[in-house]
């Protein structure tokens, strides 16, 4: 699908401001810049295009819910949401600070976000259980999951997946930001995930794989969606989206080191710059290394 340039560059400019916030907030304890930044796009793209949700709407038991289980990328999700009006922009300031819920993980207390998550594996279930009772009670809400591609190590993810395809709920989606990476280790050097969209088709997905980063290809993957209805449906499906962890930012990109960050000040001022500009910002603060 040919998104217009106005809507393409309206979904552009809104994840550059996301991507902002996600920079500001790794400093002063830091955040997971790495795949905040490569799961941005899609947020963007759903909370403006896919998603029938809005703040005045949140209390609507038709709505469709958006379920962050890689719960690590919480400061993309915050900055959607912030940007669109769940939550005052000056709130993301209180990231890590004691007196508010914005922190490393999606909380409740924060609008806009729908269920706790951060030990990973537990959204897809739950996500099924909210597409359940919507199909049980002739409901029209569609649930997504965002899930990571290490997340796919963890076996509930495959038994909810059982679970949605034996109950034929074509309004459950699940997205995997498929980044490559696993905290600093690349995917297919630990436990290989490939191919995965066989491994999807015969838990009984429906399965379409795209650029991530890409609003036409997005756009395209999510009109195939099946229509809203409430009686029985057909499948669920999975959509894999082939991202690049720190995108817009080169000084990081595909940084096995760079997944977890606690910047200076000094160096979001530089990633602000090399954001907008391009001019590679020069990074010393250490990376995270768990191995
Ligand atoms: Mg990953």
């Amino acid at each position: 699908m040919r998104l217009s340039h106005d809507q393409r560059q309206s979904l552009e400019n809104l994840a550059l401001r996301v991507r902002e916030h996600v920079i500001r907030m790794s400093t002063r304890g830091g955040c997971f810049i790495g795949a905040s930044l490569s799961c941005t796009d899609l947020l963007v793209h759903l909370y403006s295009r896919v998603l029938r949700v809005h703040p005045e709407t949140m209390d609507d038991p038709d709505r469709d819910y958006l379920l962050l289980s890689k719960g690590h990328d919480v400061p993309a999700l915050y900055g959607t949401l912030a940007e669109l009006g769940f939550f005052p922009k000056e709130r993301l300031s209180n990231h890590l600070r004691p007196n508010d819920y914005i922190y490393w993980h999606p909380n409740r207390a924060v609008p806009g976000i729908e269920f706790h998550s951060g030990s990973l594996g537990h959204l897809a279930s739950v996500g099924v259980g909210i597409a359940l009772d919507a199909k049980m009670r002739g409901g029209r809400s569609r649930v997504f999951v965002i899930l990571g591609d290490g997340e796919l190590n963890e076996g509930s993810v495959w038994e909810a997946l059982l679970v949605a395809s034996a109950k034929k709920l074509d309004n459950f989606i699940a997205i995997v930001d498929r980044n490559h990476f696993q905290a600093n280790v690349r995917t297919e050097e630990l436990i290989p995930l490939e191919p995965l969209q066989d491994k999807f088709r015969a838990f009984g997905a429906s399965v379409l794989r795209v650029d991530g980063h890409d609003h036409d290809a997005l756009a395209s993957a999510f009109e195939q969606l099946p229509p809203l209805r409430e009686a029985e449906g057909t499948c669920p499906t999975v959509i894999v989206c082939d991202t690049v962890r720190g995108k817009g930012l080169p000084s990081i990109e595909q940084r096995a080191d760079r997944w977890f960050c606690n910047f200076t000040e000094d160096e979001v001022e530089q990633l602000l710059a090399e954001l907008h500009c391009g001019q590679r910002a020069h990074i010393q603060s250490e990376g995270l290394m768990v191995r």
